[in-house]
C-alpha cells in the first residue's frame, strides 16, 4: 500500500475502500454534521441516535411521569448493573467483575486504596512516568493519606525491572494518552503477579477500540472511561473491574450505601455487596447512565479486533498522506511508527501546536491539543472514514502552507484544550 507519492492514494481509492468496509455503515448511528471531520473521539465520543433517544425517553417517559417510582418501575436501580454487563464483554470480564459508577479518578482511588489493604506488608505503588495527570494526582493523594506508602514513578520500559517484593500495586494506562503507545497488558500483569504485586490498568484510551481480555491477561483491577470511545456523553459514568479472586477480601474505601449488600434495609453497619457491586458508592446518575447504556448499542455484533484494525488503517493513511508536509513544517511524530504498537490516535509535537490545532478546528477538522506542545488526531473507527482522513490531511496541509494558524485569534487559550 505504501506509495512514494504522499498524495498518490486518490480520494477515489479512499471512497472505494470505505464502500467495501463493513464498519462504514455504522457511522450512520452518529448524529454528527456531515461537514465535520471529527478526529477527537479519543477525548469525547460523538452523540449516537440511540443515546439521544434514550435520554429523551428517560426524561419524558420516566422521570416526568414516574418521579420516584422510576427507581422500581423503570428499574433505574438496576441500570448500573445492566450497563456494567454490557461493558464487561468489551474488556474480557464477567458482569460480576464489572461496575459502572463515578469517574475514572474516583474508581482509581477506590481500587488503589483497596489494593493496598490486600497487600498490607508491602510499601510501594509503582506507576509509569508521564501517566495521565489525574492518575498521578489520585495516587499522590492516596500516598499522603498513607505515609507508609511510597509512590515510585519509572519510564514505561523500566516497569518490569522496577517490580520487586515491596511492590503492592502496579498502575499503568493501556494506551499512553500522549503518544497512543500500547502497553503490554498481559506481560506486565504477569510480571506483577510473579512478584506478588497487583496490577491496576487504566483502559480509558482503549475500551471500545481494542480487543481487551483482562482475565486472559491475569489483570487484577482496571478502570476506564465512559465518554471516549464508548460515546457515553460528556461526564459519562466510568467503570471499574475487580477480578473474581479478590471479591472475598476487597473493601471499598468509599463504603457508600449503593455498594452495600442491602441498601434499603438501612442497617447501621456496612456489609459489602457481592462482587464488583461493592465498588458502587452513591446514587447513580440515571440520565448519564441511560445515555451510556444506549451508546453501547454501537458495539452489538462488532468484533473488537475489527475496530482497532480499522483505526490503525486510518491513522496509517493520515500519517502517510501528511508525512512530507509534517516534516517540512517541523512536526515530530511521537506515536509509535509501527501501527501494531499504537492505539487509536496519532500525536505530533510542534512549538505552535495550540494555534495550529485551533486553525484546523476552524477549518472543520477537530483534533485536540495537550500541553505543552502536543497535537492529537484520533481515529475512532466507527466515526471516521478514509475519505474524511484524506480531506483532513489535505486541510492540514493547506493550513500549514497558507500559514492560516498565524491569525492571532488562534492563539487565545480556551479553558478546555
Ligand atoms: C480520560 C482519562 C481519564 C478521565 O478521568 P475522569 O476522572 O473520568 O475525568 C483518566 N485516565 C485516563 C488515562 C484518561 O485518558
Amino acid at each position: 500500500m505504501t506509495k512514494p507519492d504522499a498524495w498518490g492514494e486518490s480520494l477515489a481509492e479512499c471512497r472505494r475502500l470505505d464502500r467495501e468496509d463493513l464498519l462504514t455503515p455504522l457511522s450512520r448511528q452518529f448524529l454528527i454534521a456531515r461537514t465535520l471531520i471529527y478526529l477527537d473521539g479519543h477525548s469525547l465520543g460523538p452523540l449516537t441516535r440511540s443515546a439521544s433517544a434514550a435520554v429523551q425517553r428517560t426524561v419524558r417517559g420516566e422521570w416526568g411521569p414516574m418521579i420516584i417510582g422510576g427507581w422500581n418501575e423503570a428499574d433505574w436501580i438496576g441500570l448500573p448493573a445492566r450497563t456494567a454487563a454490557r461493558i464487561a464483554p468489551l474488556i474480557g470480564a464477567t458482569p460480576e467483575e464489572t461496575a459502572c459508577a463515578d469517574s475514572v479518578s474516583v474508581n482509581l482511588f477506590k481500587l488503589a486504596a483497596g489494593a493496598l489493604a490486600l497487600r498490607p506488608e508491602r510499601g510501594t505503588i509503582l506507576m509509569v512516568e508521564g501517566e495521565f495527570p489525574t492518575d498521578g494526582y489520585i495516587l499522590q493523594g492516596l500516598a499522603r493519606l498513607r505515609p507508609d506508602i511510597r509512590l515510585k514513578t519509572v519510564p514505561a520500559p523500566e516497569l518490569t525491572q522496577a517490580l520487586d517484593s515491596d511492590t503492592a500495586l502496579l498502575v499503568s494506562s493501556h494506551a499512553d494518552y500522549r503518544t497512543g503507545a500500547l502497553a503490554d497488558l498481559r506481560g506486565l500483569s504477569q510480571a506483577a503477579a510473579a512478584v506478588g504485586a497487583l496490577s491496576l490498568w487504566d483502559l480509558s484510551h482503549t475500551t471500545g477500540l481494542a480487543a481487551i481480555d483482562l482475565n486472559e491477561a491475569g489483570a487484577d483491577m482496571a478502570v476506564g472511561c465512559g465518554y471516549k470511545y464508548l460515546c457515553g456523553g460528556p461526564g459519562a459514568p466510568a467503570f471499574a473491574f475487580l477480578a473474581r479472586r479478590h471479591h472475598a477480601g476487597f473493601l471499598n474505601p468509599i463504603a457508600g450505601w449503593m455498594g452495600h449488600a442491602r441498601p434499603f434495609d438501612f442497617e447501621a453497619n456496612y456489609a459489602p455487596a457481592t462482587g464488583a457491586d461493592r465498588l458502587m458508592a452513591g446514587t447513580p446518575p440515571i440520565l448519564s447512565m441511560a445515555a451510556l447504556n444506549a451508546a453501547l448499542d454501537l458495539f452489538d455484533g462488532v468484533a473488537p479486533q475489527a475496530l482497532l484494525a480499522r483505526s490503525r488503517a486510518l491513522s496509517s493513511l493520515f500519517e502517510r498522506l501528511t508525512a512530507p508536509m509534517a516534516k517540512a513544517h517541523g512536526f515530530t511524530l511521537v506515536s509509535p511508527a509501527d501501527p501494531e504498537r499504537r492505539g487509536g490516535h496519532l500525536a505530533y509535537t510542534h512549538p505552535e501546536g495550540y494555534p495550529i490545532m485551533q486553525a484546523l478546528i476552524a477549518a472543520g477538522v477537530v483534533g485536540d491539543f495537550r500541553a505543552p506542545d502536543l497535537i492529537r488526531f484520533g481515529f475512532s473507527p466507527l466515526v471516521v472514514s478514509r475519505s474524511q482522513v484524506w480531506t483532513a490531511a489535505k486541510t492540514f496541509a493547506s493550513v500549514m502552507e497558507n500559514g492560516l494558524w498565524r491569525d492571532p485569534a488562534f492563539s487565545q487559550r480556551q479553558k478546555v484544550t
